[in-house]
């Protein structure tokens, strides 16, 4: 699997395992039979409550640490300067890790407007060598901008609802102009009607694949880093084989096409503490 350069010598993988909500046992199994499949990118945040059991699975996968590509989030209650620092080392010791590879501020949380406190403490922690690459959440492209004019420094990664019913042209364009790697969270919408829209079904059967990884071969070649969370060993594998096969342009718009708005919150009123 390609991944795409976040950094100096950092290398994003092109596909990642998503862990909400899994906690406990079932985390740590999901975690430690995704790497040995072939996953190399894990996706979790302290307000998932399930780092200490993501951290088990890595440990259990055996895999040598750089071979493994570690993603944690700053939650809301923890924004700040010197609360960003403590939840960063309180997240990594939970980890078991002595560095992350990439830490996101989880959501801006506009009314509380510190999120640029926590990204110059991010900004620290990778001077510091304790992650190496940072990054964001639910960004807006103003959101965005406040960031790079106030320290200077572009996220590697703004980590966004991203999947055919809210395909978010916009702002992974804007992403891009920044210089910014999308990553795409319910990339599956959740499993929802979407995997039995006749576009998807079709192209899965003209190409001899699953739905779902139709839809997860569009993100990518949409250029995103889609993260599904998947329990099962079997969906897990089938999720990860997206690399031996293209849609067309065609099949790409036909998807796309499917259009019909977010799921999840608004980066601009949602609120997680
Ligand atoms: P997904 O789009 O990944 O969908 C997950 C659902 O799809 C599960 O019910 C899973 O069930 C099912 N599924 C997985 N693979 C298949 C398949 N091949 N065929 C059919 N069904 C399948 O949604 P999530 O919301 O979980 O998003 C993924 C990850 O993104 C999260 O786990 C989390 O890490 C991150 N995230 C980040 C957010 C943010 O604000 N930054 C917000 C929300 C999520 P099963 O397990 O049984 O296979």
């Amino acid at each position: 699997m390609d991944g795409y350069p976040i950094g100096a010598g950092v290398e994003l993988p092109a596909l990642g395992l998503g862990t909400y909500p899994m906690r406990d046992e079932q985390a740590t199994t999901a975690v430690a039979g995704a790497l040995r499949l072939g996953y190399r990118l894990v996706d979790t945040a302290a307000s998932y409550g399930n780092e200490e059991a993501v951290g088990r699975g890595i440990a259990a996968a055996g895999l040598p640490r750089a071979e493994v590509f570690v993603t944690t989030k700053l939650r809301g209650a923890d924004h700040g300067y010197q609360e960003t620092l403590a939840a960063f080392e309180a997240s990594r010791l939970r980890l078991g890790l002595d560095y992350l590879d990439l830490y996101l501020i989880h959501w801006p949380l506009p009314r509380i407007d510190r999120y640029v406190e926590s990204w110059r403490a991010m900004i620290t922690l990778r001077g510091d060598g304790l992650v190496r690459a940072i990054g964001v959440s639910n960004f807006t492209p103003a959101q965005l901008d406040r960031l790079i004019d106030e320290t200077g420094e572009v996220p590697a990664v703004n980590q966004i609802e991203l999947h055919p019913y809210f395909p978010q042209e916009p702002l992974r364009t804007a992403n891009a102009a920044r210089g910014i790697r999308t990553e795409s969270w319910s990339p599956l919408a959740r499993s929802s009607d979407l995997l039995r829209e006749p576009v998807v079904a079709s192209a899965a059967s003209r190409h001899g694949v699953t739905p779902a990884q139709v839809v997860l071969r569009w993100h990518v070649q949409l250029g995103a880093v889609p993260i599904p969370k998947s329990a099962s060993p079997q969906r897990q594998a089938e999720n990860l084989d997206v690399f031996s096969f293209e849609l067309d342009q065609q099949e790409m718009a036909a998807i796309s096409g499917l259009e019909r708005g977010r799921q999840g919150g608004d980066p601009e009123v949602h609120e997680e503490f």
